[in-house]
């Protein structure tokens, strides 16, 4: 493939001198034909019909409308003077606003003329209102030039603006662009894709998406730049884990011995739920394929997936191999593999732990044991990547709470190996599929998706601060049933100082309600060292306290059965799958639990929403398809690294069956064509040149 004009430097193009092309690059990061070609409108003006004021609503975008102007008004003085004016068609009447170049208006605009005027129309008192209006006269011949469109609008900046880039600038060079080398805009999807999903050839689609000829063939465009888009991270996501299965060994497993035998028959406390059993035996086949396995293994809050892990430990250690399990936080490392340790009653399994604070000494004795092999399995936190620590075989890595650890962190483990260790990926955040699929389409996903038996659901409700006393009064019937609390404060980096003073007042303020000694309560927040946290985590743990408040160190992993209630204060400050995620530390015992929401009286509209989903639905994975819709991609941890994050166009919380058609389509290539050797499948290649993707998973070798 020879050089396209396409990347040619953007300063050749007309209307760009050397100073505007390096504001663009500076203000945008457009540099070439084809990066401007890339950089879509965000909105369009619909200019091609006018609206009648009867017709419109508030959540309409911008519209037109066509109105005869019967009175102006001059009201208020100094800053807050405003100018009014009452336009009327023959359906109702609209209220014009100017605050600025008032005198303009006045001396321009005549009374009793039709103009077009065009803007957004809100709505107060039931009264249509438009402020600041484009406004122009009238005239019938304007019309019939056919000149009404979908006016694209480009987002620009106040600098790009001083040099007439503005949106009208930016279109001017977008068709400058499109007229000298559209003709060598080619597709990326193969012909019978196209014609497949109803799609258009990618230069179409490129010219419809900045000067669409009509609402049809603009929905059209970006269908098709969606599609191509999802398209793309499909393909690499789905090539790169075609070549991780051809080309990397898996250490085969094939044993099920001693180890995991005795625990499974004698050890293990409970009947395997059946979801259990079926990632369990998900990763039987995956371990005994011959390749590597890289499973994701998604599960709500409590649904066991600690056994699974050590399972898959144990079948490792059977087989002749090391295993390791890494953990976002100390707390929850610590707290892994003491209940590790716990379930496996004595020591027929060496394990360990290694954290940040395991001193100097301990270090070099786990160290010697991981080269020696005596060590077989070893649990921590980042502290496990670090080059220092070096396995005799490792078998199998368990990440814990995946959305953590990036892609390339987990590379990093498996360069220690030559042969790559299997990889069990947990999250305990339910990902809505669409996300997964992207997130992580380099992975197998299991799901499990029933919960222990005998579990009762937790009681969710939502009070105000004026019914603080009430929930107090709550606690405190809990507490005489012998029965622990959790308090929650929300925590937000940037002012961790202030949150830890509300977390303090809130205390003072519980005291005179909870008295000592009566009361016992732990405090924890992100400001103790480690091994403060630690101490008072453990007077928590053991029941030598009523009432844990803490910040949301607590949020992942913490397990105390005896734990029934979840007070979460200002719960309308914490996204949801975090509060399901805090609400989830409950219930784990055998007495009903709760989960009580404070809020302010006062609540946002998505505020309110959250806490009312939260009241209404226990579902982790419907909880986490409303976030999405709620927040959008963006906010989700691990999107860094998956591609979402340079999406133009597709919606992931929109466009989901956009997904999962690409995905099917992209599967389906690869079976039927791994090699991109049919002629329909050449257009394909292109994307082989591209680079990085972020997956790393092909450069190891
Ligand atoms: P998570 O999936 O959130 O990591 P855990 O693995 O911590 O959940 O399990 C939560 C609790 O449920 C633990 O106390 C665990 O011992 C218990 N548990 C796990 N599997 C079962 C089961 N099949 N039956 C009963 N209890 C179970
Ligand atoms: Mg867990």
């Amino acid at each position: 493939m020879g050089p396209s004009s396409l990347d040619t430097p953007l300063v050749y193009l007309k209307g760009v001198g050397p100073h505007r092309a390096e504001l663009l690059k500076k203000e945008l990061g457009i540099q070439t034909y084809g990066d401007l070609l890339a950089y879509y409108p965000f909105r369009y003006i619909d200019r091609t019909r006018f609206y009648k004021i009867a017709e419109t609503t508030a959540d309409l975008p911008y519209v037109q409308i066509l109105v005869r102007l019967k009175s102006f008004e001059l009201i208020g003085e100094g800053r807050k003077k405003r100018l009014l004016a009452q336009a009327i068609d023959d359906t109702g009447e609209i209220e014009l606003v100017w605050f600025q170049g008032i005198s303009w208006v006045q001396k321009h605009l005549v009374l009793n003329q039709v103009y077009v005027i065009f803007g957004k129309v809100n709505f107060f008192n039931a009264k249509a209102q438009m402020a600041h209006p484009e406004i122009e006269l009238y005239q019938k011949n304007a019309l019939s030039r056919g000149n009404l469109k979908l006016q694209p609008v480009y987002s620009t900046t106040e600098k790009l603006k001083q040099h007439a880039l503005d949106a009208k600038g930016i279109q001017k060079l977008t068709a400058n662009v499109l007229d000298s080398c559209l003709q060598e805009v080619i597709n990326l999807l193969p012909e019978y894709v196209i014609q497949q999903y109803k799609l258009v050839p990618r230069a179409q689609a490129l010219y419809q998406i900045h000067f669409p000829s009509n609402a049809e063939d603009l929905r059209v465009a970006q269908n098709t730049l969606k599609y191509e888009e999802l398209f793309q991270i499909q393909f690499r996501m789905l090539r790169a884990k075609l070549i991780r299965t051809q080309k990397f060994k898996g250490h085969i497993f094939d044993t099920v011995g001693e180890k995991f035998n005795r625990f499974y028959h004698e050890l293990l406390p409970f009947p395997l739920t059946n979801a259990q059993k079926r990632v369990v035996k998900e990763i039987r086949t995956d371990t005994q394929r011959g390749s590597q396995m890289n499973r994701l293994v998604q599960g709500d809050v409590g649904s066991g997936k600690t056994v699974v892990a050590l399972m898959t430990m144990l079948l490792a250690v059977d087989n002749g191999f090391q295993a390791c399990l890494m953990a976002p936080t100390e707390i929850l490392a610590t707290q892994h593999y003491l209940s590790l340790k716990a379930l496996l009653k004595d020591d027929f399994v060496s394990i360990a732990l290694l954290t940040g604070s395991t001193k100097k000494r301990e270090r070099a004795k786990i160290a010697a044991m991981l080269e020696s092999g005596e060590l077989s399995i070893l649990i921590g936190t980042h502290a496990l990547i670090e080059d220092s620590v070096q396995f005799k075989n490792l078998g199998l890595a368990v990440i814990d709470e995946q959305h953590r650890f990036g892609v390339e962190q987990r590379a990093k483990l498996w360069r220690k190996n030559f042969i790559p260790p299997h990889v069990l990926v947990m999250t305990a955040t339910p990902i809505p599929r669409t996300l997964a699929m992207t997130l992580y389409g380099d992975l197998d996903v299991s799901v499990i998706d029933e919960l222990p038996a005998g579990r009762k659901p937790i009681e969710t409700l939502h009070l105000f601060e004026s019914q603080r006393l009430r929930m107090f009064g709550f606690m405190k019937r809990e507490i005489a049933k012998g029965r622990q609390v959790y308090m929650v404060y929300p925590l937000i980096q940037e002012s961790a100082k202030l949150d830890l003073k509300n977390l303090l007042d809130g205390v003072e303020t519980m005291r005179h309600e909870f008295p000592l000694p009566k009361y016992q309560i732990s405090i924890v927040h992100g400001q103790l060292k480690a091994d403060e946290k630690e101490f008072e985590m453990q007077r928590f743990v053991k029941g030598q306290t009523h009432i844990m408040v803490a910040t949301t160190v607590i949020e992942v992993g913490v397990n105390v059965p005896n734990a029934s209630v979840m007070v979460i204060e200002n719960a309308e400050r914490f996204g949801l799958s975090q509060l399901h995620q805090l609400r989830g530390r409950v219930g784990r015992g055998a007495e009903q639990s709760y989960c009580i929401l404070m809020s302010g009286d006062k609540l946002s509209k998505d505020g309110r929403t959250r806490l009312e989903t939260m009241v209404k639905s226990s579902d982790g994975f419907e909880i986490a398809e409303i976030d999405l819709q709620l927040r959008g991609p963006g906010n989700i941890e691990g999107k860094e690294q998956s591609g979402v994050m340079e999406l133009k166009l597709a919606d992931l919380a929109m466009d989901q069956h956009i997904l999962a058609e690409a995905r099917k389509t992209v599967i389906k290539i690869f079976e039927e064509d791994p090699q991109l050797e049919k002629p329909e499948h050449q257009c394909l290649k292109i994307l082989l040149l591209k680079s990085d993707t972020g997956i790393t998973l092909n450069k190891i070798s």
